[in-house]
């Protein structure tokens, strides 16, 4: 099988919040994976990376937000909630582009066309992912700007490659834009944020 094929699925991006363990602070991560699965109820249906500390709170508190990402995102928004882990950053440190949603958990006012309000129905254990089912609760419209695809963010908000300006030899994640320096990238290099394999790194300087 060529596994290209996988990466001519298109989706949308989005950030999954949730509150934190204190039930004072909100945490959250980018997904690629929200859907909508059934109308009545009106039901979705996101993967999360079971090492993501968003993860862990989901299944603790059953309910998050969804906020759709939008065209006018920008990059900082990524690095901000894709690029740390929730276990030890507070991700929403300074961050004041934020509201709360009526089930306690926090939604994006900029970069974001719309949010949902989630409640877990149930939990599939996909092994490396959990499956959460869930109610949308509660949702809101806040611009008509066009979603943010995956597709867009790769072709317009993911900074160009360029050279290191050491000349050090860089690999970059085509998935999220992590970079690892250094002449080799071993084979079994397993993205430390997006968890992707060595196969999805491309060279992109020396
Ligand atoms: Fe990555």
């Amino acid at each position: 099988m060529n596994e290209k094929v996988m990466r001519n699925l298109s989706y949308g991006l989005f950030v999954l919040t949730v509150k934190d363990r204190d039930g004072a602070k909100d945490t959250g991560c980018i997904v690629n994976t929200v859907t909508q699965v059934t109308t009545t109820p009106n039901r979705i249906t996101v993967a999360v990376n079971k090492g993501n500390y968003t993860a862990e709170r989901i299944l603790a508190t059953k309910k998050f937000a969804v906020s759709v990402l939008d065209t006018s995102v920008k990059f900082d928004l990524f690095e901000r909630f894709g690029f740390h882990s929730g276990r030890d950053t507070d991700k929403f440190r300074d961050f004041h582009s934020w509201d709360t949603a009526s089930n306690g958990c926090a939604f994006l006012t900029a970069g974001a066309n719309g949010y949902l309000c989630c409640k877990v129905e149930n939990v599939l254990d996909l092994g490396s992912h959990y499956l959460f089912i869930a109610e949308v609760t509660d949702g809101a419209v806040l611009s008509r700007n066009e979603s943010c695809t995956y597709a867009y963010y790769h072709a317009n908000v993911k900074p160009k490659p360029q050279t290191d300006a050491a000349g050090q030899t860089v690999w970059r994640c085509t998935i999220c834009g992590y970079e690892y320096k250094g002449e080799e990238l071993p084979p079994d290099f397993i993205c430390p944020v997006c968890k992707h394999p060595a196969s999805d790194f491309e060279k992109v300087g020396k």
